[in-house]
C-alpha cells in the first residue's frame, strides 16, 4: 500500500517536473512582457517630450510671426510720429520698403486710421477727395459722433481699397480692439472676423492687429495723457492660416511638418467650428490612431488659440528606438532558450534515472545469478576459486572453504593455498604443487584427484581442476579452478560397482565380472610369469536337493558355499559364480597340484557344513571340482574354462565328491 502510494507521489513529482520547461517558458514571456510595456512607456514618454519641445518651437515661432506684425506697426506709428504729416506717397514708400510679401507673410494690409469728429467730417472728407480720389466717403454712411476711417491703405490693392474710409468705429469688433489700444498704448489683437477684402469672396477669417499713434514727444504714461496725445492707429489684418503656413514653411520647420499632424483653433479649446488651420493629415485622425497627441494655447495681443499637435507613426518611429522591439525578441528568444535548456537537462535526468535504474535491476540480477551460483555450488560441493599470477591476488567462493572444512571469511573471500596445502596428502600435494606452477606460468591446464584429511579430520576426495587464460601475447593472466568433493560419488560409483559385479545370493563376483577378470589375470600371470589355475565347481545332485527340500533350502545351500568360500580362499584368488550351482575359481600364483590339494580340503568342509534353513540343519552337500592350469603363451580363456569343465565332468563320472585335474 505505502508502495503504491510513493510510486503515486514519485509520478506525481514526475508529472510536475514534466511541466518545468513550460513554466520557464511562460515565466520568462512574462518577464519579457513587463520589461516591454516598460520600455514602451518610456519611449511613449521619449515622444511625448520631443513633440512638445516641437509643439513649443513652432508655439514660438508663431508668436514671433504675430510679434513681426507688431514690430512693423511701431515702425509706421514711429514714421507718424517723427512728422506730423505723413504723405500718402511717404506711406506708401515706406510700406513698400517694408515688403509685407516677404516680411509678414499672411499680413493682407497696413493701415492708417484716424479719428474723425463729425463737426470735421466733411472737411475730411473733401481734403481726402482733393487728394484725387472724388469718390471718397466715410462708410458705412450716416451720422455718427465720432468717425474712424481708415484713410491709408498699402498695398492699396482693389481688395484692400474696401476698407478705404470704412469707419471702425461703426465696427464693434474692430473698435473694441481699436478703442483698447488707444487706451492702453499697445497692439492690441481684434477678435476672429472677416477682413473686408474678403467679404465678397467669403476668404479665410482674419485678425487686425491696432497700434496707437501718439503725438512726438508727449507723455503717454497714463490714461488721461495718451487720451490727450492720440492722434490716430495703425493697423495689420492679417489671414492666421497663412501666417502658419508660412511659419511651418520655414526651412527649420520643412522636415517636422511631415512627421507631425498639425491644427490651430481659434480660442481656448479646439472647437470644430473655429479651425483656423490644419494640416493635410488631422491631428484628429492621428488621435484616433493612438498616437501621442499634445495641445497648448498660445496668446498674443490679448487673443488666445489652441494648437494641437499629433505625432505620425513616422515620428514615432523616429524618436523610438528599437531598445522594445529587441527586448521583445531578446526576451522571446532567451525564454525559448531557457525553456529548451531545462528540457534538455530534464530529458538527461531522465536518462540518467533510467540508467541508474536499469544498473539497479543489472546489479540486481548479478547478484541473483550470484546466489544461484553459490547454490549451484553448494549442491554440486563445488568451489571456485581465481588466482591473478602479476598481481598474487586470489579469490575463493564460499563453496572453497567449505570443501576444506574452513569457515569462509567474511566479505573478504582471499583464500590461498597456502592455507590448506597441509590438508593434502603429501604425494597429491607434490602432485598438484608442480600442475599449479604449470598453469601460473605456461598456461598449462590440470585435473588431479586429491585425497585430503578436512580440519574436521574427514577423510574426502576431490577433483582439482586448474584452467588458465592467457592475453594475446600468451601470458597467463588468470587461472580459474574448481575442487569438487567427489568422495560421496565416489562411494556411490563403487557400490554400483560392487553391484554390478557381484551375485546378490552367493556375495560372489558374477559372470560378468569372471568375463572381464580372466583375461586381465591371465595377461597378468604371463607378464608376471606366475602360474594361474582355474577351477570349476559343481554342487552335486543339487537337483534332487531342490526337488526334496524346496528352492529356498537350495538357496541357503548356495549362499553359505559362497560365504565360506570368500572367507576362505587366498587374498588374490577370485571365487565367481558361473551360472546356476556352478562356481569357478581364478587362483593365481600356484602351480595346479598345490591348488588340487588346496581345493580338495575346501570340499572336504563344505561336504561337512551345516546349513540352517528355517532354524532347521539341511542335510550335507557334496561338491565336485575340475581344475585346469593356464599353459604358457596361452591367453585362451574359453579353452581354459573348457578344460577345467571337462574335468568336472570327469569328476561327476568318476562318482563326484572329488578333484580331478584336467589332462594337459
Ligand atoms: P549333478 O550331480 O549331475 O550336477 O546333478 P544335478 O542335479 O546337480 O544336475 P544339474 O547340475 O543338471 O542341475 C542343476 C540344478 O541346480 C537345477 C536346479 O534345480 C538347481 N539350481 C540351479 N540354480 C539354482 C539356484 O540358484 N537355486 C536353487 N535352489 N537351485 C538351483
Ligand atoms: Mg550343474
Ligand atoms: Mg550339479
Amino acid at each position: 500500500m505505502r508502495h503504491l502510494f510513493r510510486q503515486k507521489a514519485g509520478a506525481e513529482h514526475e508529472r510536475t517536473i514534466a511541466l518545468l520547461p513550460g513554466a520557464v517558458l511562460a515565466a520568462g514571456l512574462c518577464v519579457t512582457l513587463l520589461v516591454w510595456l516598460g520600455a514602451m512607456a518610456e519611449a511613449r514618454t521619449r515622444v511625448d517630450a520631443r513633440l512638445a519641445i516641437w509643439q513649443d518651437r513652432i508655439a514660438h515661432a508663431i508668436e514671433h510671426r504675430l510679434d513681426t506684425n507688431a514690430q512693423i506697426l511701431r515702425g509706421v506709428a514711429s514714421l507718424f510720429a517723427a512728422s506730423r504729416d505723413v504723405a500718402r506717397d511717404e506711406f506708401r514708400l515706406y510700406m513698400q520698403g517694408v515688403d509685407l510679401w516677404h516680411n509678414a507673410p499672411g499680413t493682407e494690409v497696413v493701415g492708417y486710421v484716424i479719428p474723425v469728429p463729425d463737426a470735421e467730417k466733411a472737411a475730411h472728407v473733401a481734403a481726402v477727395r482733393a487728394e484725387g480720389f472724388p469718390d471718397y466717403a466715410i462708410l458705412p454712411p450716416g451720422e455718427r459722433p465720432l468717425y474712424a476711417p481708415a484713410v491709408y491703405l498699402e498695398p492699396f490693392s482693389p481688395g484692400n481699397r474696401r476698407a478705404f474710409g470704412f469707419d471702425l468705429a461703426s465696427d464693434p469688433l474692430r473698435w473694441e480692439a481699436a478703442s483698447l489700444a488707444r487706451d492702453s498704448g499697445r497692439p492690441v489683437m481684434s477678435e476672429m472676423t472677416a477682413l473686408l477684402r474678403d467679404v465678397e469672396s467669403r476668404g479665410e477669417p482674419g485678425y487686425l492687429l491696432f497700434l496707437p499713434i501718439y503725438g512726438a514727444g508727449e507723455p503717454v504714461e497714463i490714461l488721461p495723457e495718451r487720451s490727450r496725445s492720440f492722434e490716430g492707429w495703425v493697423y495689420a489684418a492679417f489671414h492666421m492660416h497663412a501666417l502658419i503656413a508660412a511659419t511651418l514653411d520655414l526651412p527649420d520647420f520643412r522636415d517636422i511638418a511631415s512627421l507631425v499632424a498639425i491644427a490651430v483653433y481659434d480660442g481656448d479649446n479646439p472647437a470644430a467650428g473655429r479651425l483656423l488651420y490644419a494640416t493635410r493629415n488631422r491631428p484628429g485622425a492621428a488621435l484616433e490612431r493612438g498616437q501621442p497627441t499634445l495641445a497648448r494655447t498660445l496668446t498674443y495681443g490679448g487673443q488666445t488659440w489652441t494648437m494641437v499637435i499629433a505625432a505620425e507613426p513616422a515620428f514615432t518611429a523616429s524618436t523610438t528606438s528599437d531598445r522594445p522591439t529587441l527586448i521583445a525578441l531578446g526576451g522571446i528568444a532567451v525564454s525559448l532558450l531557457l525553456a529548451a535548456l531545462v528540457h534538455v537537462l530534464l530529458l538527461g535526468r531522465r536518462r540518467v534515472s533510467a540508467a541508474l535504474g536499469e544498473a539497479a535491476r543489472a546489479n540486481a540480477k548479478l547478484s541473483e545469478r550470484e546466489q544461484d551460483l553459490l547454490l549451484a555450488q553448494r549442491i554440486a560441493q563445488l568451489g571456485s576459486w581465481t588466482y591473478e599470477p602479476a598481481t598474487g591476488r586470489s579469490h575463493w567462493s564460499d563453496g572453497m572453504f567449505r570443501i576444506w572444512g574452513l569457515e569462509p571469511e567474511q566479505g573478504a573471500a582471499e583464500g590461498s593455498f597456502e592455507q590448506v596445502r597441509h590438508l593434502i596428502y603429501p604425494e597429491d600435494r607434490t602432485l598438484l604443487e608442480k600442475a599449479l606452477r604449470a598453469a601460473a606460468e605456461r598456461g598449462r591446464p590440470y585435473q588431479i584427484e586429491l585425497r585430503i584429511r578436512r580440519t574436521d579430520g574427514e577423510e574426502r576426495s576431490v577433483l582439482a581442476i586448474g584452467t588458465p587464460q592467457c592475453d594475446a601475447q600468451g601470458r597467463v593472466e588468470r587461472v580459474t579452478g574448481t575442487v569438487q568433493d567427489n568422495t560421496e560419488r565416489n562411494r556411490l560409483q563403487q557400490a554400483l560397482r560392487e553391484q554390478a559385479v557381484r551375485d546378490q545370493l552367493t556375495g560372489l563376483f558374477n559372470r560378468r565380472y569372471l568375463d572381464e577378470t580372466l583375461p586381465r589375470e591371465l595377461h597378468r600371470c604371463e607378464r608376471t610369469g606366475e602360474p594361474l589355475t582355474l577351477a570349476m565347481l559343481d554342487v552335486d545332485h543339487f537337483k534332487a536337493f531342490n526337488d526334496q527340500h524346496g528352492h529356498a533350502a537350495g538357496d541357503a545351500v548356495l549362499r553359505e558355499i559362497g560365504t565360506f568360500l570368500g572367507r576362505s580362499l587366498r587374498f588374490g584368488d577370485i571365487a565367481c559364480r558361473y551360472g546356476g550351482e556352478e562356481l569357478t575359481l581364478i587362483l593365481p600364483g600356484a602351480e595346479a597340484d598345490i591348488v588340487a590339494h588346496r581345493l580338495d580340503l575346501l570340499r572336504g568342509q563344505i561336504s561337512r557344513l551345516v546349513v540352517l534353513c528355517d532354524g532347521k540343519p539341511l542335510p550335507a552337500v557334496t561338491v565336485s571340482i575340475g581344475i585346469a592350469q593356464a599353459n604358457r603363451g596361452d591367453l585362451d580363456c574359453l579353452g581354459l574354462i573348457k578344460r577345467a569343465d571337462e574335468a568336472l565332468y570327469e569328476a561327476k563320472r568318476r562318482g563326484r565328491n572329488q578333484v580331478r585335474r584336467a589332462t594337459v
